[in-house]
């Protein structure tokens, strides 16, 4: 399908119409390649010892992959970025750069996020030999608060060094796309101050290609001691935009549920569009457009739909993370 008429049809059912029964396939994909994590941030739910017993860990077979890709290719989206996130740090799989070769090999564009602890030369040279990928990665420009916030002594020189490899690497081959995330703010800090210092810490001529921002902490599993916020409510958009799997091939309910709090079938035992149009979704759906998000496991305490207030709604925003890569 052509991407801006998948959009089109997107679009219109989700602000016109408020359709709970789509027409058209997922336009966004995020899969997970595993739910556990070398460390264990505070701002991340896997930072709470009950989140890590709640499901078993695991890891995405590269068979499964394959079959979750092909089912995708059926349905024809409009877009070919594939999210290889969801819990978990993508490179504790062992498979990890298998996962993103299949992606590649399937005509997809491979994006995830990582701490960057286990992404050493090694592991950059064999990723850059894959193909074109855009990787997610969260830094700070104050070495305390960033081992602080993130619980492990050392990671801050490991992580920089790493990057500092890839901004190299990224100077001669353009697969290499990197956004780097100003975590300091989560201390108090300011953002816009810190992100600068944090700018100063890498190289000034860098290619396009690598990006700076300063991360937006979410409350999306009721995990931050955040005040519930008052703004006006607004239709999450996730349930018809995007379909979220973890490594068993269980729909969930967006790319925030990492908890597989609401779960609507299985990938690897249904079709895609039956499990988008099923009872359970319809139903979510419903929820969410009677201004009930308490209705949905997985939403109860999630602040998106009173964040409106944020840039996230911001239709440059939306164009960007809808259009881009
Ligand atoms: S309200 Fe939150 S948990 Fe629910 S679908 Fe939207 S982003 Fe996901």
């Amino acid at each position: 399908m052509n991407k801006l008429i998948h959009l089109l049809r997107l679009g219109i059912s989700y602000e016109i119409m408020h359709d709970i029964i789509l027409s058209y396939p997922p336009f966004q994909y995020t899969i997970e390649p595993t739910n556990a994590c070398n460390l264990a941030c505070t701002f991340c739910p896997q930072s709470n010892p009950a989140h890590v017993s709640i499901r078993p860990k695991g890891y995405l077979k590269p068979g499964n992959f394959l079959q979750f890709l092909n089912k995708v290719k059926e349905v024809q989206p409009g877009n070919r970025n594939l999210n290889l996130t969801l819990d978990g740090e993508p490179f504790v799989n062992p498979h990890f750069l298998e996962l993103v070769k299949i992606a590649i090999e399937n005509k997809f564009f491979p994006i995830f996020g990582t701490n960057g602890v286990l992404l050493n030369k090694e592991k950059a040279n064999e990723l850059i030999a894959i193909g074109p990928f855009r990787a997610s990665i969260d830094f700070a420009s104050d070495e305390i608060i960033f081992e602080t916030i993130r619980g492990k002594k050392g990671d801050f020189g490991v992580v920089r060094e790493n990057l500092l490899n890839l901004m190299i690497l990224a100077k001669s081959n353009s697969n290499i796309h990197i956004d780097i995330h100003d975590i300091t703010s989560f201390s108090g800090a300011d953002p816009a101050l810190s992100l600068a210092r944090m700018r100063q810490l890498f190289p000034q001529k860098l290619p396009s290609r690598i990006r700076f921002y300063s991360r937006k902490f979410h409350n999306f599993c009721g995990h931050l001691n955040y005040e519930r916020s008052k703004f006006k409510y607004r239709l999450c958009p996730y349930p018809w935009t995007q379909m979220a799997v973890t490594y068993s091939g269980d729909c969930v309910a967006c790319c925030r549920d990492t908890a597989a709090r609401s779960v609507f079938g299985n990938v690897f035992q249904s079709s895609l569009m039956t499990i988008w149009n099923n009872e359970a979704y319809q139903q979510f759906r419903q929820n969410l457009l009677l201004q009930c998000p308490d209705l949905n496991a997985a939403c109860k305490e999630c602040d998106l739909p009173r964040s409106g207030h944020e840039s996230r709604w911001n239709p440059i925003y939306v164009a960007h993370s809808l259009l881009g890569r």
